[in-house]
């Protein structure tokens, strides 16, 4: 699903006059069907559509134009909403796809923050540029990927980042920030903690690699590499898309947000502890002091794994991803996850995390 604006969706479309010669689009009273990947169906009050760095400028410069609170959504393919949504969600739609400086060893591209993130890493993959082939079938937009530092297969976006332009959306200054300013770490950036819902990422610079090292040791990627042949960044995408379309739900057939809470880490006391009680537990050591546990097992362990509560269910082949059937509510599933996660806290003594955002009522812009 494409969070694009649906003809029918086009209820009371303003045109707003901005500085530039084009006129901004603003929808009222939307529906959110298309902008989340749980396909709830609540309203937001007011959308914007941002195609243009200048456009972003001169709204946000402009200020109280719109109701407030602003709540930036790419394809909403990591949020969960449990209530209508009061306030004015900005939909950054700058597209484009640039080479901007290559030599014989590497290339530097970027990308507009609406750019889908698939379309980039096939891009990427087709002119033979290494780095992103891991992270490809990833849902979501470009500016969301880095704002997430998503990751998978051994790979991380944050490894490929040179620099992120963004606009604030308190006075409308463009700022560029460096690799190290962004404050890359496990799911998250400096866009996502003490600058959070501060910047609309516009465009994204990464260099890539014309002669990449492949890294195919995580999970089943060599396995299903061996059956697709050559070592390709072809085939890594292949083998990286075949493993995710026989794992997880499609959310264009089935609601749902990926992984819905993150790995937690523990101490290696805590870790060796329960290794004691569950020998088959899956560990990773991260540093000397820290193991990552893998939060899909602990919730299996709890027994949810297939389990559905009316509409709304855990995935039966991978107990981090939670379901809407159909005509669930974001209440009914966040209450699930609270469900799971008081078993999990109760069995294993440990807090999982959501790596979903919830926004409803403790939404504060
Ligand atoms: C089936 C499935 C599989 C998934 N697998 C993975 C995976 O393997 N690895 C992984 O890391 N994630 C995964 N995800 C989660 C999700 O796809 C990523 O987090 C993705 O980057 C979200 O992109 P989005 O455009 O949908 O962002 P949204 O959900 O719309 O937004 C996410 C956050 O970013 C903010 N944001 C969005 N755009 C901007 C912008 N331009 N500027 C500033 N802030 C912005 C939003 O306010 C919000 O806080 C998966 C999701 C699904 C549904």
């Amino acid at each position: 699903m494409e969070a694009g604006i649906p003809e029918q969706d086009r209820i009371r479309k303003i045109n707003f006059p901005i500085f530039t010669k084009k006129r901004m689009q603003i929808y009222k009273n939307i529906p959110l069907t298309n902008y989340n990947t749980f396909r709830l169906g609540y309203h937001a009050d007011c959308l914007v559509r941002i195609r243009t760095v200048e456009e972003a400028v001169s709204f946000f410069k402009r200020g109280n134009i719109c109701k407030k609170p602003i709540l930036i959504i790419g394809s909403g393919s990591n949020i969960l909403f449990t209530e209508e949504f009061r306030g004015t969600i900005i939909f950054p739609d700058m597209r484009g796809i640039r080479n901007e400086k290559s030599n014989k060893k590497e290339a530097i591209i970027s990308a507009g923050a609406g750019v889908k993130w698939d379309s980039l890493v096939e891009w990427t993959v087709l002119k033979g540029l290494g780095g992103l082939e891991n992270l490809s079938l990833i849902p979501g937009r470009t500016g969301a990927a880095a704002v997430q530092n998503i990751g998978a297969y051994g790979a991380e976006i944050k490894d490929t980042i040179i620099k992120v332009k963004a606009v604030s959306v308190q006075d409308g200054s463009v700022r560029i920030f460096d690799r190290d300013e962004c404050n890359f770490a496990y799911r998250s950036s400096v866009f996502k903690t003490t600058l959070k819902g501060k910047f609309l990422v516009t465009r994204i610079w990464f260099r890539l690699s014309k002669d990449p090292e492949f890294k195919v040791g995580y999970g089943s990627v060599k396995e299903e590499l061996d059956k697709l042949g050559q070592l390709s960044l072809v085939n890594i995408r292949q083998a990286v898309i075949n493993i995710r379309r026989n794992k997880l739900p499609d959310p264009d057939i089935t609601g749902n947000a990926g992984s819905f809470f993150k790995n937690p880490v523990v101490s290696a006391e805590k870790a060796v502890a329960l290794r004691n009680i569950y020998p088959e537990m899956p560990c990773y050591e991260q540093t000397s002091t820290d193991v990552k546990l893998a939060a899909g097992w602990l919730i299996d362990q709890c027994g949810w794994k297939g389990k559905r509560i009316g509409d709304a269910g855990v995935h039966d082949k991978q107990a981090l991803v939670l379901i809407n059937y159909g005509k669930a509510t974001g209440e009914e599933i966040f209450a699930l996850s609270e469900m799971i996660r008081k078993s999990v806290s109760d069995k294993f003594g440990i807090e999982l995390e959501r790596e979903v955002e919830v926004i409803g009522r403790s939404f504060s812009c």
